[in-house]
């Protein structure tokens, strides 16, 4: 089993019967909804959900394992969204050392001469900074993390931000120019956005720290899942395409969608 994202130990995996265990945060947004997602047009292009355990004090969901259908398979943690913050995570205006120092770590020149001389950041603007840092901010959405065929995770590709970039990595690296692949992809994108524009649950919820997770492998199957709703939480009249301001709660997801079909889409017919 390959994990991409995440911290270890979240999961379990039970390689007899195809499934994974992943441990839920202490609201159990998750688990909520996964519960409601199986009366929604949403069940079909998520992991399945069996049920969930308590143990040792802790909530886990019994999850379908998604690459238990490959061989050696090429893995994809696509990020959606152009906010990658819950709002009620960012009115605090403490400003953090620990943010500034990963902050000078990635861009010595970012901070302000005021946020230089407190040696301190919000939490907001750092999110905001890694979300222009990476193509959240641009394309709504961003590599998060990947693994191709034999060999290990890679997931220092935060900072992969123009669209080119972004396109050349997905075509070249990731899916090698394989045009059947590509297809593939695309025809279940195409699938994934017509099921969340007929969901109830996805117009009344906000999707933060989603993402989709690209699988394929030399026999040439190919699939895509929406996986992580760690973040997810109800939020009446989502459109999903407009711009955020902080009390809309707007996401940006179909507009991270849109772009991630369009660059599919370049290399079918490159
Ligand atoms: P983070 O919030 O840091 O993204 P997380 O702890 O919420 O992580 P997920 O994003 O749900 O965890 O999953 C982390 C990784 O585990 C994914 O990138 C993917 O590689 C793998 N994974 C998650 N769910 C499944 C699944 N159902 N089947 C196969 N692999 C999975
Ligand atoms: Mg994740
Ligand atoms: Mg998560």
């Amino acid at each position: 089993w390959i994990q991409l994202g995440g911290h270890t130990g979240q999961f379990h995996v039970f390689f007899c019967c195809g499934t994974i265990m992943k441990l839920c945060d202490d609201k159990s947004l998750e688990l909520n909804s996964y519960r409601k997602i199986q009366s929604d047009p949403m069940c079909n292009i998520c992991p399945k959900f069996f049920h969930h355990v308590e143990r040792n004090g802790q909530t886990y969901i019994e999850l379908e394992d998604l690459l238990q259908y490959f061989t050696d398979p090429n893995v994809m943690d696509i990020k959606m969204g152009t906010r990658t913050f819950l709002e009620s995570e960012v009115t605090n205006d403490t400003c953090r050392v620990d943010l500034y120092d990963k902050m000078i770590k990635i861009c010595p020149k970012e901070p302000t001469e005021e946020e230089h001389g407190k040696k301190a950041v919000t939490k907001l603007r750092y999110m905001q900074f890694r979300e222009r840092m990476s193509s959240t901010a641009n394309l709504g959405f961003r590599i998060e993390a990947i693994r191709l065929q034999g060999q290990s995770p890679n997931n220092n590709l935060k900072t992969t931000r123009k669209r080119d970039e972004v396109m050349q990595f997905i075509t070249e690296h990731f899916m090698k120019g394989n045009k059947l692949i590509c297809e593939k992809f695309l025809r279940r994108l195409r699938h994934i956005k017509v099921c969340l524009e007929s969901s109830e649950y996805f117009k009344s919820h906000e999707f933060i720290g989603s993402s989709l997770l690209f699988v394929y492998d030399e026999l040439n199957e190919a699939n895509v899942w929406l996986i992580d709703f760690a973040k997810t939480q109800s939020t009446p009249n989502m459109d999903h395409r407009k711009e955020w301001c902080c009390g809309n709660h707007e996401d940006g997801y179909l507009t991270g969608l849109d772009n991630i079909i369009s660059v599919s889409l370049c290399v079918c017919v490159c």
